[in-house]
């Protein structure tokens, strides 16, 4: 007997998010999930595990605040911020009323969570410098909630820029709350926006240790808000969202020591990207090398399909990004170790465009 009758209409209808896990390939170069190559060296130090831990754990709270410069009333911690996505859906969105806005090409996770709770999902997409559309967003605000903007957006590297921000801040204001997702600030920090905290209730950040603090595998982010959110937020979240052994971790990653490591591997990391750049501007299969401050480029090829094909087969792995609106031929580069980076060159060195009289 089948039990599909069941199941809700939306979800029978979803997509699921295709994440760099569940897309598979056998790989010893992983570039496809804008991870950290090389694992950090942080042990667990022991805890209760009979215990349930606190939902809140104030060591990690604490130690996110400083780093970010907030209070600590202004944070939530979760399960990464792909739970931040989904609880501010969660607690500011009516199914089958209300609506998320976002600018195409981005981050997929905004609409899957918003078609799993039954929230529709509204785009305007991003201009050819990939920068935001303000009158078309405007034009579509009518029942908006959220407005999810990914800044260094992923996966064009570019950031938003602050007049654009501050016009949006000025366009939502008593009508939706501005998210701005800042999964990959910490490669370009000076470019936060957190310091508006002050001067706008409505104002979000989503922030993550997944990628300069080299912690995909542990799932913690944080959701960095005014108070009046936060305790919103927290009716909503899971009563033990993070497991002790997260907290144990993250604690250590938001100590002095851990933050001397973050900001060393982010400078190795910059340092890597503007090589990588460098080095595929000369490969005659790659059209264009966008610029990035993050950690992962954007590049056209001559076709992406080749390109993606040839590096897979040799076991280098990377994200296809040619089905996102104004991204055909695109794929995205994770910036690896050094290493990673010239054997990717090397490749793509020899690759002949498809445009190429030889090829023909
Ligand atoms: N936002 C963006 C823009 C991302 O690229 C990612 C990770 N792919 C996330 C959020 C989710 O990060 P986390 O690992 O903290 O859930």
């Amino acid at each position: 007997m089948s039990i599909h009758h069941l199941a809700r209409a939306n979800v029978l209808a979803l997509e699921p998010y295709l994440s760099a896990r569940r897309l598979g390939g056998q790989g010893n170069i992983w570039l496809n999930a804008n991870e950290y190559p090389l694992p950090p060296g942080y042990g667990l130090r022991g805890g209760n595990l009979n215990r349930y831990p606190a939902c809140q754990p104030a060591g990690v709270i604490n130690g996110y605040a400083a780093y970010a410069g907030v209070q600590p009333e202004q944070v939530v911690v979760c399960r990464g911020a792909d739970e931040g996505i989904e609880l501010l859906i969660r607690a500011f969105c009516e199914p089958g009323a209300d609506a998320i806005l976002f600018c195409p090409p981005t981050y997929g996770m905004y609409s899957v969570s918003a078609e799993t709770f039954g929230i529709a999902r509204r785009t305007v997409e991003a201009r050819q410098d990939w920068q935001l559309d303000l009158q078309a967003i405007r034009a579509r605000l009518d029942g908006v909630k959220l407005v999810y903007i990914c800044s260094p957006n992923n996966p064009t590297g570019n950031l938003i820029d602050l007049e654009t921000l501050r016009a949006m801040l000025e366009m939502t204001h008593g009508r939706a709350l501005l998210v701005v997702d800042e999964a990959y600030i910490d490669f370009c920090p000076q470019a936060s926006v957190v310091n508006w905290l002050a001067e706008y209730p409505h104002l979000v950040i989503l922030r993550t240790l997944s990628k300069a603090f080299a912690l995909a595998g542990l799932r913690c982010g944080f959701v960095l808000a005014n108070v009046e959110v936060i305790q919103l937020l927290l009716k909503v979240i899971a009563p033990y969202p993070l497991a002790l052994p997260v907290a144990d971790i993250a604690e250590q990653a938001l100590s002095d020591e851990g933050l001397r490591q973050t900001r060393t591997r982010v400078a190795e990391i910059n340092t890597n990207r503007e090589t990588l750049a460098h080095g595929l501007a000369d490969c005659p299969c790659i059209c264009a090398v966008y610029p990035s401050v993050s950690n992962y480029l954007l590049v056209r090829c001559d076709p992406a399909y080749r390109v993606f094909k040839t590096l897979w087969d040799q076991g280098t792995i990377l994200r296809d990004q040619s089905k996102q609106p104004g991204l055909a031929d695109c794929l995205r580069i994770t910036i690896g170790t050094l290493a990673e980076c010239q054997s990717v060159i090397a490749v793509l060195r020899a690759l002949k465009p498809s445009s190429s009289k030889e090829s023909l």
